[in-house]
């Protein structure tokens, strides 16, 4: 910790802090700096408010910047329109704090700048988000090392701050026990960011940079070097405001029931929310406390809910917070059960051997697989329940585990809104056993929980799924008759 202050006197909860660089602070600088990597909004970020906090300490104003480069792993038009409607967003939500908001958008990797270095020697300090997946610790790392003030990453992620659970769960039932007996500490604490004091002083800064405006850039995708091949999905929208009637909209109308059928592919009866936590545009705090406040503590949609939300979603981030970003997508991380198991049927005659290009193109032998593969392309996202079954088939067609997940890790972050998570890297992993249990041992799988499409269509009535996203050509999917499917 840097001398001069301790976060707690700063009434900021120092367990969602990680001191990256630990330089003293210095006199005689202009501001504060949020570096916005992750949490892509001005209202109920714990790392913006950590930065008032420290702005306010050192009477100093705070100022919010975010770049967003051209060359990050899978940047498409997709991942940019949504990123640009929410940083659309920014410029009047950080003003309606006394923030000044400078963010810059090279449309090539050459137009970057790499201008954290120069803000750093304006800077007293510089916090930013604290991530625990994708290139966001490598980002850290770096700056780092070209800074000699302090940075800090905040946890703006998780209502039970990562660092508080010290250890790798082994499982949701190892969390779960653990995050029940912290959310009476952490589920009812809102994070509006407090006033910010020197708000005249923050009204003289100006950036030595021009800055970017993200509506205008929206409208101008195809000026960025990106991948032009993957298109925004049509109506959604990225940002706080779509997300927030996201949110409303759920409540209203899919909460009940959420308990029952949110496993039915049939129905659309998920929140939609991944993608908005995952750029950062809505805080699950903020959300389980809506979901709490409209439907009360017993509701069974409610208590669902919650537990993808805090227990699921934490999860993940456990995972990614105790296993560094190399390890992350190995067949080495699994545990040692699932490890050994897929090792021993390595060399098992896989039934169905499909190319990684075959697999993108939704052209396998699967109608239900090939309807969810395009799901994915054409939406953004799959049902929660046939995503499962999309990881498992990918498993199974796969030359290798490793390749498996370097097959998963491709499709589901070039086309998903909501990849490039910890919530990504947990459940592809998920697929080869982590946070699961051995079943019974059979070829290729070894003791990996198996998904069968035929399973799939005996459970659910899939008619209404497949009339929306299978094509003339994929193959058949066989239908149990009592379920009087519409295809
Ligand atoms: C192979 C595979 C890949 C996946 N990839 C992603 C991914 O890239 N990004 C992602 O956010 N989730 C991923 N998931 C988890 C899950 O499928 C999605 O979080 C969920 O479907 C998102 O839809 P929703 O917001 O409507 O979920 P809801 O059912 O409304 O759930 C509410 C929230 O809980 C969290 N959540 C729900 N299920 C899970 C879960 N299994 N693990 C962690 N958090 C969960 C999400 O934040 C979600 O928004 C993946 C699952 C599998 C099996």
């Amino acid at each position: 910790m840097p001398s001069g202050f301790s976060w707690s006197e700063l009434d900021v909860d120092s367990s969602r802090v990680l001191v990256v660089n630990e330089a003293p602070l210095p006199s005689g600088r202009d501001f504060v700096l949020y570096w916005c990597m992750v949490n892509h909004r001005a209202d109920e970020n714990p790392a913006l408010d950590a930065a008032i906090a420290l702005g306010n300490h050192l009477s100093l104003p705070v100022v919010v910047y975010q770049a967003l480069r051209p060359d990050y792993p899978h940047a498409s038009d997709r991942l940019h329109a949504f990123a640009l409607e929410g940083l659309a967003e920014l410029p009047a939500a950080c003003a309606r704090h006394g923030l000044p908001y400078w963010l810059e958008l090279p449309r090539s990797p050459r137009e970057h700048r790499p201008r954290l270095a120069e803000l750093g020697k304006r800077a007293a300090a510089i916090v930013s988000d604290l991530f625990p997946a994708f290139i966001i610790p490598g980002h850290l790392r770096g700056a780092a090392k070209a800074l000699d003030v302090p940075l800090f990453a905040v946890d703006a992620s998780c209502v039970v701050p990562m660092q508080r659970i010290t250890e790798p769960q082994l499982g949701a039932y190892t969390l779960r026990p653990k995050l029940r007996k912290l959310w009476p500490e952490y589920l009812g604490r809102s994070f509006s960011p407090r006033p910010l004091k020197a708000t005249r002083a923050a009204k003289q800064l100006s950036p030595d940079f021009a800055l970017s405006d993200a509506k205008a850039l929206r409208k101008a995708l195809d000026t960025f070097q990106i991948d032009h091949s993957v298109p925004p999905v049509p109506d959604v929208r990225g940002g706080r405001a779509a997300a927030l009637k996201t949110l409303q909209a759920f409540i209203e109308t899919r909460l009940e029931g959420y308990d029952t059928e949110r496993n039915d592919p049939g129905r659309d009866q998920q929140s939609g929310l991944s993608p908005y936590f995952h750029w950062g545009h809505l805080f699950p705090g903020e959300a389980a406390r809506t979901v709490l406040k409209a439907g009360g503590e017993k509701h069974p949609g409610m208590q669902s809910f919650l537990e993808e939300l805090l227990v699921r979603r934490e999860l993940a981030f456990n995972y990614c917070t105790h296993t560094a970003v190399p390890r992350q997508l190995s067949v080495e991380s699994l545990p040692r059960w699932a490890r050994e198991s897929l090792e021993t049927h390595r060399k098992d005659k896989r039934e169905h051997l499909y190319s990684l290009e075959e697999l993108d193109g939704a052209r396998t032998g699967d109608g239900l697989w090939n309807a969810s593969q395009r799901e994915l392309r054409e939406r953004g996202r799959i049902h929660n329940y046939l995503r499962m079954l999309w990881g498992k088939k990918i498993l199974e067609w796969s030359p290798t585990p490793a390749e498996a997940l370097q097959r998963m890790a491709h499709l589901n972050d070039r086309y998903a809104l909501d990849g490039r998570d910890p919530a990504s890297v947990a459940n592809f992993m998920w697929v080869l056993g982590l946070h699961d249990r051995p079943f019974q041992e059979r070829k290729v799988l070894g003791k990996v929980r198996p998904m069968s499409s035929l399973r799939t269509a005996e459970k659910f009535d899939l008619g209404p799924y497949l009339e929306r996203w299978a094509r003339p050509g994929d193959a058949p999917v066989k239908l149990p008759r009592r379920r009087n499917p519409k295809k």
